[in-house]
């Protein structure tokens, strides 16, 4: 799936080789970087960044290229009560290699009783991630990746290693942080924001519809719809909308589940029964609805985050489409919203709660960043997906948390 079919190593996939690179670099240290740039500028060689390689479309891949490769560019340094860390309302700051991922990052900060702002799935690097804005399971409640930088380290086109902020370069500054991943210089170290180890509570849930195939999606579209207030109310997570394939293609799966953090269980069951209920009331003449869900409590989201959720899978050949849904795309059409999400067949749809207020009230350094002024409206990132695949894995990661491992004091379960 990733870099867009070059070949990985699973045999069970159809694969590539066309698209590999002709040279490698691994870079270890900032003269490797600025020989691949000067390399690249002397031959006309085509240039490219590779971090992990997640990105789908394949901008980390490049027929007959250059690569530099990141990944041993390595180091997390904490710098508690940093000035411009405290100045943007943060507890301290952390230098991240650009080689980092998110799964190590969260170790660490765990036993540094701190948290970051990073993506889900714990493979995913911190180059593209946070240049592409970023969004993970708690970006709701700070902000996006891109909302996190206070400094990065970069080699521009001519070579130069520059520290860029929002003092020094701050034109550079502001692009390289939402504009977009691989456009605008190779980012060595970021240093981001950290706040206190947070606590709060999960949510896992499956709604199963047993309706009609048009109930089912009426059902979905009630759902969808009190996706902003959830939001508001400080809840965010991810989501499955799985229509039942088969002969009669009737009834369908709602499944996922929802963050909480700074709340107590009491106060998140009082939403999510709140949310059961409406969705009860809204079905009650078309079909029944069963509900399974438990709750789960953290006292530290990082350490809780890493432990439950590991590495999506990689080789399956699939292409996504995504939409950012604001609250009038989520509220004011529901038959419209129905119709839409209905028209793709047996794909299901997984829905990402993770914009919001957090995001909407995010201040990043110099005021501004170059994260698309949609996302500051938007409540949902909305992805299209092959009905195997990730879905069945998140669900998997869902359901196997061992509770030992995060407090079991505090652990309770729900009905
Ligand atoms: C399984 C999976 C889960 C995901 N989960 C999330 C998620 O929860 N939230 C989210 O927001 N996104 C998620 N994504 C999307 C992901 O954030 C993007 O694909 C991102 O671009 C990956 O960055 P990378 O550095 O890991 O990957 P790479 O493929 O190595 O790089 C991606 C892009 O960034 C460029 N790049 C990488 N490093 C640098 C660097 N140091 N300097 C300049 N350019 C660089 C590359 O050239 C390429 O254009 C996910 C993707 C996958 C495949």
């Amino acid at each position: 799936m990733y870099n867009d079919d070059t070949c990985v190593p699973i045999t069970d996939s159809p694969c590539s080789t066309a698209g590999y690179p002709a040279y490698v670099i691994e870079a270890e240290t900032v003269a490797d970087v600025q020989a691949g740039i000067k390399f690249a500028y002397q031959t006309g060689v085509r240039l490219i960044v590779k971090g992990t390689g997640h990105d789908a479309p394949g901008h980390s891949a490049g027929a007959g290229s250059l690569s530099i490769w990141t990944h041993l560019l390595r180091g997390i340094n904490v710098t508690r009560h940093a000035s411009l860390a405290a100045k943007h309302d943060a507890v301290a700051s952390v230098k991240l290699g650009a080689g980092m991922v998110w799964g190590d990052i969260y170790t660490e900060m765990a036993k540094a009783n701190l948290t970051v702002i990073g993506g889900a799935d714990p493979h995913v690097g911190v180059g593209g991630w946070t240049q592409g804005s970023g969004h993970g399971p708690i970006s709701s409640y700070y902000g996006l990746g891109a909302d996190q930088v206070l400094e990065m380290e970069v080699i521009t086109a001519d070579g130069e290693h520059r520290i860029i902020n929002s003092a020094s370069y701050s034109d550079l500054f502001w692009a390289m942080r939402g504009g977009g991943p691989s456009t605008y210089a190779v980012m060595l170290p970021m240093t981001v924001k950290a706040y206190p180890q947070l606590q709060g509570v999960q949510y896992v849930y499956k709604y199963n519809f047993t309706g009609s195939s048009d109930a089912f999606w009426n059902f979905v579209a009630v759902f969808s719809s009190r996706l902003p207030r959830l939001s508001e109310q400080g809840g965010m997570g991810y989501y499955y909308l799985v229509p039942n394939s088969g002969p009669s293609n009737d009834g369908g799966v709602v499944e996922g589940s929802f963050l909480f953090p700074n709340k107590s269980q009491v106060a998140a069951q009082t939403l999510t029964q709140s949310l059961e209920r409406a969705l009860s009331e809204s079905c009650r003449a078309t079909g029944s609805i069963n509900f399974g869900s438990e709750y789960f409590n953290f006292s530290s989201f990082m350490r809780f985050w890493s432990s439950t959720n590991g590495p999506e899978s990689v080789g399956k050949d699939t292409r996504y489409g995504s939409w950012l849904m604001d609250g009038p795309a989520l509220t004011h059409n529901t038959t419209k919203l129905r119709d839409t999400l209905r028209a793709t067949g047996p794909w299901i749809w997984i829905g990402h709660l993770v914009a919001g207020p957090g995001v909407r009230n995010a201040k990043p350094v110099g005021g501004s960043d170059a994260v698309l002024p949609a996302w500051r409206k938007a409540y949902v990132h909305l992805r299209r997906s092959h009905p195997q695949g990730t879905y069945v894995y998140k669900l998997i990661i869902f359901f196997s948390y061992d509770p030992d491992v995060d407090s079991p004091e505090q652990h309770g379960k729900g009905t």
